[in-house]
């Protein structure tokens, strides 16, 4: 049994806003976690049988694609999954050595991995799939949400954010301290209607996702939607007849 820290009032829960609207799917954020994770703190995360049957191995950040609603209200959406640094993870409290903890500074859910034994009881307690083991070293790994960069003062301040952050070419994930109400993720999620993961099962998660907004499509029946006939303005006219082509 391992203990959750007191947070000190006013300590910063610091997690990730992604934006479900926009994500498109690319596996951009999965790859640059893998490539920093792998050689920094938490490498190296291997590969098993990568082209052959029986292909696994540890990444922090997978994104899932699913096909939702019907019609002309179908559409793919893209869910990003990774650790969500819970407040309350029953991840942390079930470890039987002290491996697993969570930061009472910023409240980053982190393995000591000198200390697991690999039993894999935090993959068991943890209900977003969220914990991955590494077969060859016998420990459990997991997003740090690159604990050794967004502190890192060896790097320009612009780029102390998670690998996943920066290289998102749509702009769908974003960094910051949940705890503060006007931080920028925080206003984010206000505005967005921005939804906790499950919060009925209480784990109290950091992260948020935005919900993808309403398609005009769906929103509007086909016959009220304007033709190009109806765009007054000559370029907006333009633009259509060339993104409709
Ligand atoms: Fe633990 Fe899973 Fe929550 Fe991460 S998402 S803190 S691994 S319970
Ligand atoms: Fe703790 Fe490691 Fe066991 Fe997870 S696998 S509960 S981190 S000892």
């Amino acid at each position: 049994m391992t203990c959750l820290p007191d947070r000190p009032p006013g300590a910063p829960a610091l997690g990730l806003v992604i934006d479900l609207d926009t994500c498109v799917g690319c596996q951009a954020c999965a790859t640059s976690c893998k490539q920093w994770n792998a050689s920094g703190h938490s490498g190296p995360l291997p590969d098993l049988h990568p082209y052959s049957a029986g292909a696994e191995g540890v990444w922090f950040n997978r994104v899932h694609s699913f096909e939702a609603g019907e019609g002309a209200a179908g559409r793919t959406v893209h869910f990003p999954r990774s650790c969500l640094h819970c407040e309350t993870p029953d991840c942390v409290t079930v470890c039987p050595t002290g491996a697993s903890y969570k930061r009472a500074e910023d409240g980053i859910v982190l393995v000591n991995h000198d200390a697991c034994i690999g039993c894999g009881l935090c993959a068991w307690a943890c209900p977003y799939g969220a914990r991955e083991m590494d077969e060859v070293a016998g420990v459990m790994k997991k997003c740090t949400l690159c604990v050794d960069r967004i502190y890192n003062e060896t790097i320009p301040e612009a780029l102390r954010q998670p690998a996943c952050v920066l290289a998102c070419p749509t702009k769908a994930r974003h960094f910051g301290d949940l705890a503060d109400p006007q931080s920028a993720v925080s206003q984010l999620v206000a505005d967005r209607g921005g939804q906790a993961l499950m919060p009925d099962l209480g784990y109290r998660p950091v992260n948020r996702y935005l919900p993808p907004r309403q398609r005009q499509a769906e929103s509007q029946p086909i016959e009220d939607q304007p033709t190009p006939l109806d765009i007054k303005n000559p370029l907006l006219r333009w633009m259509d007849r060339v993104l409709t082509r």
